[in-house]
């Protein structure tokens, strides 16, 4: 159980952020949110387990904002145990024409931010004696995929880094684990899928299934639910040993 446990996850008022804060509540933790859209919903949401809830709008695009997320989560909710790096933006487009905006923001909010999460937060896990990093990467930070230069560059930057702090840990009761997911349908695929259905003039359902059928061997998506039994996994006793893993739950996509 992970009662009187703190987790802070970062882009969780929708899609595989909601999901793991749910599980994780579900699993006893009191949870911080964060990110932009009805927090209120997401708020009711996580405190029907129970468990104490907050939100914090930080945008994580911003280091000072960052701080601000860190020192709230310390000082207003009794300390974190449990950081999920989850927020993360998509821009598609070839090379020569990324928008070099869209290189910066997608490079702050996807790897920048998690630098900077964690090493906010690392020292006060290290005080309270135990703590759970956790990276939610991508299949782009094992393998790329062309139009998205700038999120496989940051997810392979993830794993990187990922690994990085779980050898600088490697001697504490903190770990450090990155999960790399094969397609979830939320927010961020719904708008992938719409696109794909504009530009080839066929339907959202063709369309959802020629992007799964390119990728996913399974042809079924992940889950925010799936993932976030393995994030509350990797915070049980069991995975105290599981350190710089980089754990792909993506129905076959990188066993190709
Ligand atoms: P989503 O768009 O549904 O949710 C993103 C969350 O991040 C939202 O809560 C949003 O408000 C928040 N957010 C966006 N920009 C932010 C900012 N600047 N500051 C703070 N919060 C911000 O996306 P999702 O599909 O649930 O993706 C979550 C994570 O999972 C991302 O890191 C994404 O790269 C990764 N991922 C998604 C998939 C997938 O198929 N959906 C696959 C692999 C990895």
């Amino acid at each position: 159980s992970l009662a009187g446990k703190t987790a802070l996850v970062t882009g969780s008022t929708s899609g595989i952020g909601l999901g793991i804060a749910q599980a994780l509540a579900e699993a006893g933790a009191n949870i911080v949110l964060n990110g932009f859209g009805d927090i209120e919903a997401a708020l009711a949401h996580i405190r029907t387990t129970g468990v104490r809830a907050w939100h914090n709008p930080a945008d994580l695009s911003d280091p000072a904002q960052i701080d601000a997320l860190c020192a709230f989560a310390a000082h207003e909710t009794g300390g974190v145990d449990i950081l999920v790096n989850n927020a993360g933006i998509q821009h598609v487009a070839p090379i020569e024409t990324f928008p070099p905006a869209q290189w910066d923001k997608v490079l702050a909010i996807n790897l920048s931010a998690v630098f900077h999460t964690s090493r906010l937060l690392l020292p006060l896990m290290r005080q309270r004696g135990w703590g759970r990093i956790i990276n939610i990467a991508s299949t782009h930070g094992l393998v790329a995929s062309s139009g998205k230069s700038a999120y496989v560059a940051a997810k392979h930057g993830v794993l990187g880094l990922t690994k990085t702090v779980a050898l600088e840990t490697a001697h504490s009761p903190v770990t450090c684990n990155a999960i790399c997911p094969g397609w979830v349908l939320t927010p961020l695929v719904a708008q992938q899928i719409a696109d794909r259905a504009k530009a080839q003039g066929i339907s959202p359902e063709q369309a959802q299934r020629d992007l799964l059928a390119e990728k996913q061997p399974s042809g079924q998506f992940v889950t925010p639910q799936q993932l976030g039994a393995l994030a509350v996994f990797l915070c049980s006793p069991a995975a105290d040993e599981v350190r710089g893993a980089t754990w792909a739950m993506d129905g076959g996509w990188t066993a190709q």
